[in-house]
C-alpha cells in the first residue's frame, strides 16, 4: 500500500481535490476547517467515494471527495461493518 509513487500520487490527488471539491465534506455536506490539526476528529481527509474499489490501484480525481476524518471514519465503517479500532488521538502533536 505504500509502495513507491502510491503514496506520491496519492499526495497530489488530495490536494487537488481539496482545490477541485473544496473544503466541503462529501459525507455531511458542512464546511471542512482547513486550519484544524490531523488529529482533529473534523479534521480534512480525502477518500473514495462509495463503492469505488480499486483494488489497490491509484483513483482518479472523480472518485475522490474531502471528508471530515470522523465522517470518513464512518462511511468506513457503514461499509465494512468492523469494529472501529483505536485511534491515536491521545498522541498529540504539541
Ligand atoms: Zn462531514
Amino acid at each position: 500500500m505504500t509502495g513507491d509513487g502510491y503514496g506520491r500520487q496519492w499526495q497530489l490527488l488530495r490536494e487537488q481535490a481539496y482545490r477541485v471539491y473544496g473544503y466541503i465534506c462529501y459525507g455531511c455536506s458542512q464546511p471542512i476547517d482547513p486550519t484544524l490539526p490531523k488529529t482533529h476528529r473534523l479534521s480534512r481527509t480525502v477518500d473514495h467515494t462509495y463503492g469505488v474499489n480499486h483494488n489497490g490501484r491509484v483513483p482518479r480525481i472523480e472518485d475522490v471527495r474531502p471528508y471530515h476524518r470522523a465522517c470518513n471514519t464512518r462511511k468506513e465503517n457503514n461499509r465494512r461493518r468492523r469494529t472501529p479500532t483505536p485511534t491515536q488521538w491521545h498522541s498529540q502533536p504539541w
